[in-house]
């Protein structure tokens, strides 16, 4: 295995509710599946959840609690357009694009590539004769909604648009207004990213004090972990594993000694079970009250399992912060 996954867990401190964010270096691990099911959990024990879907390219958070996407807003997005009659052809604006958007040729009007467009606005800002002229297209939507007694906040990215940073950077505002009108308002906000190792999935990981990487028992999973391990140091933050599916093809002892060799920590793992896809196909979390699935059944046991230590790993840490 890679030295990178020698990288040891780092501790963080944030004020306000608890923030969980559940990642993945690759998609289809069943992160959504967890993030729903631990900020059920929570519910369950009478906390105030808060569960944000960031995975804006395929948010489906809402389809396995039975929920509908409600409360849509627009989320826009600068663009910058030009005014050939106010330009003086000065260069300004392309100078100090970092992102090289704007092209700038001596004597020529500026002209914008908006696919490497930040919609930082600086040009805007910069123009000495105003030539720069707001204007916004839509980028996508967020959603906010109610289900099963916790609040959902759910970004979606435009179909053909690829700026899925500014989604989650709105979902973050919506965060931040909630708790700047009320601290109290939540105990803990689950946060499900989307697949890989990208700005959007980073400003997500940043915003969190525990982070849990979900992955599977197959050489596709060991190197996305990998990555998404490299990401997490980087930010120094806290991060425990769930293996999924641990119990495909017999692997899951294999797996596990290679994490533990590797000084990786777990928070438990979830085995292939008939009850999870059950759940799943209803729309209905394992581990909903109300659910009426098999408490019995390997799938329950083990999210009990990660519930137990997961709760353990919060106060652990309260304890170390309060020294
Ligand atoms: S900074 Fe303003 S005036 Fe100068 S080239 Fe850009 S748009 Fe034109
Ligand atoms: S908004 Fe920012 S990234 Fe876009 S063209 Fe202007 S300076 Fe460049």
């Amino acid at each position: 295995m890679d030295d990178n996954m020698s990288i040891k867990n780092k501790p963080s401190v944030q004020n306000g509710p608890k923030r969980i964010c559940v990642t993945g270096g690759k998609g289809g691990t069943g992160k959504t599946l967890i993030a729903v099911n631990l900020a059920t959990m929570f519910k369950n024990e009478g906390k105030k959840v808060l569960l944000v879907d960031g995975d804006v390219e395929n948010p489906n958070t809402y389809l396995l609690l039975n929920g509908k996407l409600e409360n849509k807003e627009h989320v826009p997005f600068f663009k910058p357009v030009i005014n050939e009659e106010k330009c003086s052809k000065c260069g300004l604006c392309a100078k100090n694009c970092a992102t090289h958007a704007l092209l700038h040729v001596e004597g020529q009007y500026p002209i914008p590539f908006l696919n490497l467009c930040s919609g930082c606005k600086l040009c805007y800002k910069i123009c000495p004769e105003n030539a720069i002229e707001e204007d916004y297209k839509e980028l996508g939507w967020t959603y906010e909604t109610n289900v099963n007694g916790m609040d959902l906040l759910v970004g979606e990215l435009k179909p053909s648009e690829a700026r899925s940073v500014g989604i989650v950077e709105a979902l973050m505002n919506k965060i931040d207004q909630r708790l700047q009108e009320y601290p109290e308002r939540y105990d803990v906000i689950v946060m499900d990213t989307a697949p890989g190792a990208h700005c959007d999935v980073e400003l997500l990981l940043e915003k969190a004090d525990k982070i849990i990487p979900v992955t599977e028992p197959t050489r596709f999973g060991e190197l996305d972990l990998i990555r998404i391990i490299d990401l997490i140091d980087l930010l120094k933050k806290d991060f425990r594993v769930i293996v999924n599916r641990s119990s495909l093809l017999g692997f899951r002892e294999e797996f596990l000694d290679k994490l533990d060799e590797q000084d990786i920590q777990i928070l438990g793992d979830i085995p292939l079970d008939d009850e999870i896809v059950k759940s799943y196909c209803q729309g209905i979390p394992l581990m909903e009250k109300n659910g009426k699935f098999d408490t019995e059944s390997e799938g329950y046991k083990a999210f009990k399992e990660i519930y137990k230590n997961l709760q353990n790993w919060l106060n652990d840490s309260q304890v170390e912060e309060s020294i």
